[in-house]
């Protein structure tokens, strides 16, 4: 494997990966999906004009091109959602855990019958790569509605010696990274655990949570047990600053976690957070190079980096340093960019013009503060759209903002260490701690090290797997709580 990178000399790493690179030819996704002219909001189950009488349009980012017009909800539209997920409540809870089982295995049935569809248009409204959405978001989000459907009538041997309770009406606001399955991360515990649900979607990725509307129409799901209210951030404040939520699920950015929490602080309202990070990747010289190259290449350009763990900050042996920055260049300027609909396509479209201006910014920031931009990959772009190549910055000071700050992007920051205790200092020098990644062959290294890192999840000589039987979640300001798993039913219930 090592013989097959080639050498590198000044300026001829994107030359000789584009000449020796496979070239493919086009494999558009081509499965047609319906969209319709605008979307309701989806209050006591029906869709509904917006008491705001507002819309706005969602754009497909790959294209520029507005896909339809969505409702814009308002205090009064949050109201009547609040309102309805409170009268559908009793009877909700009462059921029974075997019955809301019921329902959330249809739900999951429906979302791999229409995986296809779905996959399509998350990546359309997104811009994220079809082998992604395809793969990973949707698949996923089946898997949670699975996997709550097998706790539903087991609460109470999840919580032994305790008698489980629905916390009420919750309340959950969500990004546009992966809008359907974070929908399903909040939607499925909340559900299992007999509570009832007003989901704000993010304003750039609506579509995937009103489908996933229409499968809780398709499996009859009674009325008010999930609304969705899509619009803008005032939309998520109002349902936030609502008084008639029990619980409160936020993903989103650290900055607007805390105006959440400060509007949340009020009564004996629960509310967890999930928030952004900055992970660290410490790679040993002792690591399986191959292998670990993959794993950091991934982390960071995994759906063009719009991860919150996305794994940001590199921390290499200094023995290894060269080594590393070669294979890293080697393997970014093979990455395929561009159209999100190509099942070749490995980074899609750049969510929204805001990302795509804070992660340029950010990346001229961190040039003018001294670090070496290495951008290697120069394959041709789409005319229109929004795109980022992929990068790594070598040089990076701890003090650099691209060390500090979340992108939110392709862009690695690379460092070194000398001994694993100045890696675990450095690594841990962040406000944030969500996740982490360790390159190593020593078990004991291993060991040592994830017991020391400060975050929410670590990773050993892998990255960025997921699953729902596996609690997912911060520490310090990434975030409280967590979401999967059983650790992640607790949110949801009352022992
Ligand atoms: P964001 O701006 O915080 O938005 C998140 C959600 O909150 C969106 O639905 C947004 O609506 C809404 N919102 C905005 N302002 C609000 C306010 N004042 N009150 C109530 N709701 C408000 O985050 P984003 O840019 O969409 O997503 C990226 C961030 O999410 C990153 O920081 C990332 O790390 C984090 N994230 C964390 C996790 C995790 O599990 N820890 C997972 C995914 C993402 P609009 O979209 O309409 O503005
Ligand atoms: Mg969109």
């Amino acid at each position: 494997m090592n013989d097959s990178i080639p050498e590198r000399t000044a300026g001829s790493t994107a030359q000789s990966v584009r000449e020796s690179a496979w070239e493919y030819a086009p494999a558009p996704e081509r499965t047609p999906v319906e969209i319709a002219d605008r979307y309701g909001l989806f209050i006591d189950g029906e869709f509904r004009s917006p008491r705001s009488r507002r819309w706005f349009e969602t754009v497909n980012p790959a294209t520029g091109e507005a896909l339809t017009k969505v409702a814009s909800g308002n205090d009064k539209d949050i109201e009547d959602a609040v309102a309805s997920a409170r009268q559908a409540l009793p009877a909700w809870s009462r059921i029974g855990g075997q019955e809301r089982a019921k329902y959330l295995f249809r739900i999951a049935r429906r979302i791999q019958e229409r995986a296809r569809e779905l996959s399509v248009l998350e990546t359309m409204d997104g811009g994220k790569p079809i082998k992604e959405s395809r793969d990973i978001d949707i698949p996923l989000a089946a898997r949670h509605f699975f996997y709550h459907a097998g706790w539903a009538d087991k609460l109470k041997w999840a919580f032994a010696g305790a008698t489980p309770k629905p916390v009420g009406v919750c309340g959950q606001i969500i990004p546009w990274n992966f809008p359907l399955l974070m929908a399903a991360w909040k939607i499925a515990p909340a559900l299992a655990c007999g509570n009832t649900c007003v989901l704000k979607p993010a304003e750039t990725t609506p579509l995937t949570a009103l489908r996933l509307a229409e499968i809780f129409e398709e499996v009859g799901l009674p009325p008010g047990v999930v609304n969705i209210v899509t619009g803008a951030g005032r939309t998520g404040q109002h349902l936030a600053a609502h008084d008639g939520i029990d619980k409160l699920a936020f993903t989103g950015s650290t900055e607007v976690g805390r105006r959440i929490a400060e509007a949340a602080a009020v009564g004996d309202r629960r509310l967890t957070l999930e928030l952004g990070g900055k992970s660290p990747h410490i790679i040993f010289a002792d690591a399986a190079l191959d292998q670990a190259i993959e794993g950091i290449v991934n982390g960071i350009w995994f759906n063009q980096g719009h991860v919150c763990c996305a794994g940001s900050r590199l921390f290499v042996e200094e023995s290894i340093h060269e080594e590393v920055v070669r294979r890293l260049e080697h393997r970014m300027a093979s990455l395929r960019v561009g159209d999100p609909l190509d099942k070749n396509t490995d980074i899609g479209a750049i969510n929204n013009p805001d990302q795509l201006e804070k992660i340029s910014s950010y990346v001229e920031k961190g040039q003018a503060e001294g670090a070496q931009l290495h951008k290697v990959n120069n394959q041709n772009l789409p005319a229109k759209g929004l795109w980022y190549r992929p990068c790594f910055l070598t040089g990076v000071q701890p003090s650099h903002v691209i060390a500090r700050d979340e992108i939110f992007g392709p862009v690695l920051a690379v460092m070194t260490f000398r001994t694993p205790e100045e890696a675990l200092k450095r690594a841990n020098n962040s406000p944030y701690g969500l996740a982490a990644g360790v390159w190593t062959d020593k078990g004991a290294r291993i060991f040592e090290m994830a017991k020391r890192l400060e975050a929410g999840v670590i990773w050993c000589n892998t990255y960025n797997q997921f699953d729902a039987a596996s609690p997912f979640g911060g520490i310090k300001e990434s975030g409280f709580g967590r979401e999967g798993g059983r650790h992640g039913l607790r949110a949801y219930v009352r022992l």
